[in-house]
């Protein structure tokens, strides 16, 4: 185990500047359902303090209030603007429990409608109390709005000094270089980042699909759901812990996922690997996940300050990850994922 912290790595975001440390703390799920305010402030704090300088939000995480706490910590933590990347995503919209009216919300769900997308980030501004948002991912694809509305609409948040960045999340690689040539041919702001799933047991897009994307648009990849919504905590085992994620209702699409059997039977065997590298199952998974070079960074989610430190203990095991682990690991996890 890892007593004494090992110092943070930082790496370029793809081809863009912008550099995002190799683990970076994410809000989904946890911010607002699991932590308030104050436990949103010392879980920023404790990773700040760690060199995690890139935190992920998105417009829909706790209808807005998961962008509320974020923009509270941060201002009660005084921290200069130039040591944190903030992120947020647009494409489901607020309020799907109701439009508040009798006209269902046509441009604001399930869109990246130009209007949509310009009134969204004034939103997020607001609530995250910002000037400016480093990084604004389109959430999913639109397959009704032509993607070339998109791009102008991004290029112009962009311009207008809304945002610095843009990417896309869950976009397949054709519909990703559709949208890096559309802003080549008209000399607009190109999207820079994906932000897709990735851990053992889904592999095939970063490894397969969006394998060209690397050299010939730069691609950068902010990555997601690296412990499978806690799967390869190993914790998942012997059915659903009390408090866990599985356990809430609000992620109850998971639970089938976190209690394959034949997955947690892959995980049983990776534990054997954590013990010889002497790490948590945790650590061993992030680390994989980091040891991809194509990774810009590993978006961490941690219900508890515990889990924080542990999953950045994880930097001290990438250094001990060398090819053979690796193949081990993805042999052992092979016929259960994607890859
Ligand atoms: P993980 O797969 O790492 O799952 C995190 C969850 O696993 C924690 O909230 C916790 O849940 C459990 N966990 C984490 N560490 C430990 C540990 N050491 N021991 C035991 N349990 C642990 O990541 P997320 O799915 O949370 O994704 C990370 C981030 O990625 C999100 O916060 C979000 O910012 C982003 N994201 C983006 C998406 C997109 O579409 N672009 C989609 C999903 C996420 P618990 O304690 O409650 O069991």
């Amino acid at each position: 185990m890892d007593h004494v912290p090992t110092p943070m790595v930082y790496r370029r975001m793809g081809r863009s500047g912008l550099q995002l440390s190799a683990f970076s703390l994410g809000s989904w799920v946890t911010f607002h359902n699991q932590l308030g305010a104050a436990g949103v402030r010392e879980m920023l704090a404790a990773a700040f303090d760690r060199g995690v300088n890139f935190f992920d939000n998105a417009e829909a995480y706790a209808d807005g209030q998961s962008e509320t706490l974020m923009g509270q910590a941060i201002a009660e933590l005084g921290w200069d603007r130039l040591d944190f990347v903030v992120s947020s995503k647009y494409y489901w919209g607020l309020g799907r429990g109701s439009s508040g009216g009798a006209q269902p919300r046509v441009n604001g769900r399930d869109t990246l409608n130009r209007k949509y997308l310009l009134q969204a980030v004034e939103g997020s501004l607001r609530r995250l109390r910002l000037d400016y948002i480093d990084l604004v991912y389109c959430h999913r694809p639109d397959p009704e709005t032509p993607i070339e509305e998109t791009v102008w609409a991004m290029h112009d948040i962009i311009e207008r000094g809304r945002a610095l960045y843009w990417g896309t999340s869950e976009w397949s690689a054709d519909e990703i270089r559709a949208a890096w040539e559309i802003a080549e041919r008209h000399h607009l702001h190109k999207p820079v980042v994906e932000q897709p799933q990735y851990n053992l047991f889904h592999r095939r897009r970063v490894e397969r699909e969006y394998a060209r994307l690397y050299a010939d648009v730069g691609l950068g990849l902010t990555i997601w759901s690296p412990l499978a919504s806690g799967l390869l905590t190993g914790k998942y085992r012997h059915g659903v812990p009390l408090g866990s994620r599985g356990e809430q209702a609000a992620a109850s699409f998971l639970r089938d996922g976190l209690t394959d059997a034949r997955r947690n039977q892959a995980v049983e065997m990776l534990l054997h690997i954590a013990v010889e590298l002497d790490c948590s199952m945790a650590q061993l998974a992030l680390a994989w996940a980091a040891s991809n070079p194509r990774v810009s960074s590993v978006i961490l989610g941690a219900s508890t300050l515990a889990q924080l430190h542990e999953n950045l203990g994880a930097l001290a095991v990438l250094p001990r990850l060398d090819a053979g682990v690796r193949a081990r690991m993805e042999e052992m996890t092979a016929p259960w994922a994607d890859a």
